[in-house]
């Protein structure tokens, strides 16, 4: 599934829409609920880790908040007749004096004093859409996806959009692959998120110093969000860690080393997405580490957990303890 810097990537793709008004729904999903998106205005657009989240929010309610609307508008809102025109003329105006960061800032505030009116803040009445991406989920603007190569069938079959948004500037948002969800804020926690200038170091390195395979610990979303398993493998290399190796048992210098390099590649990461540029692995799916070692390929996970496959190079990423040592196997 696609990592924090895809996640990211599709949010800057739909930051231009906010504001915009949707027009038309479209796609293959069968959520009928996502028909209530039309005549409604994309109001903001975060990621937190593998989430995009996008609010919606009804046009009238902009005017409502803005604190000045027309009168004479302010009369036809009232008589019910809340509809695209009026949408369109309230976009036009000076629709909201807060900007959505604003808006979230506010809200965010509001929550933590728990002021009793906090219900009369603009995002409280946003609906938000947490889109969570499967393995070819992707975004698209003003573009439709098209098949690069035949299925099994051999058929030249172009993906099917799980959502289209059509916008009233003849715009549109195709999204493919994905889990949509409503929910009633956007659970955004910048100090786990690796892409957020807000990333919190400490808290991290605390995690990285539990006792258990350091692999374990960085694809824990709770304390790495947006870390995946290509970050995950790359990172273990460049830092020159084996993924098995107990995090309380490794030098603080590598576990430093190992954020340092969690933060570099992934902000590599993402400007070279942006600049349309591929990653060059180092180690994931890869046989030979580049110093021409053979690469080991083991699947890893906790017990009761989600396992995903590692790759490492046992020379040039030795095992703390070496292997047979661990406390574990001691025991027998
Ligand atoms: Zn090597």
């Amino acid at each position: 599934m696609p990592e924090g810097p895809s996640v990211k990537r599709f949010q800057l793709l739909t930051a231009p829409f906010v504001g915009q008004v949707v027009a038309k729904v479209g796609g293959s999903s069968r959520q009928r609920n996502l028909k209530d998106l039309k005549a409604m205005k994309l109001q903001d657009s975060q990621a937190s880790g593998k989430n995009l989240f996008l609010a919606f929010g009804a046009v009238l309610e902009a005017w409502t908040v803005s604190g000045s609307p027309a009168p004479a508008i302010r009369g036809k809102a009232d008589s019910g007749a809340c509809s695209l025109t009026l949408a369109q003329e309230g976009q036009e105006a000076d629709v909201s004096r807060l900007s959505p960061k604003e808006h979230g800032v506010q809200r965010k505030q509001e929550t933590e004093l728990s002021v009793p009116d906090a219900s009369h803040a603009a995002g409280d009445t946003w609906k938000w859409l947490r889109f969570h991406f499967g393995l070819f989920g992707s975004i698209r603007a003003n573009e439709f996806s098209r098949a690069n190569k035949a299925n099994k069938r051999g058929d030249w079959k172009d993906p099917v959009p799980r959502l289209v948004l059509h916008f009233d500037s003849d715009s549109f948002l195709v999204f493919y692959n994905c889990r949509i969800h409503w929910c009633t804020s956007p659970a955004v926690e910048p100090a786990s998120d690796i892409l957020s200038p807000e990333f919190h170091r400490g808290q991290a390195l605390a995690a990285l110093r539990q006792p258990m395979p350091i692999c374990y610990t960085l694809l824990d979303q709770r304390y790495f969000s947006g870390l995946g398993n290509i970050i995950k493998n790359e990172i273990l290399y460049l830092a020159r860690i084996h993924p098995l190796s107990q995090g309380s048992l490794l030098a603080l210098s590598d576990l430093e080393s190992l954020l340092d390099h969690a933060v570099q590649f992934s902000t590599d990461w993402l400007h070279k997405k942006l600049a349309g540029k591929g990653l060059h692995y180092q180690i994931y799916l890869k046989e030979k580490c580049p110093l021409g070692h053979e690469v080991m390929q083991e699947t890893f996970g906790p017990q009761d957990g989600f396992k995903r496959l590692s790759w490492w190079c046992p020379q040039c990423q030795p095992r703390v303890p070496p292997e047979g040592n661990d406390p574990k196997s001691l025991k027998h």
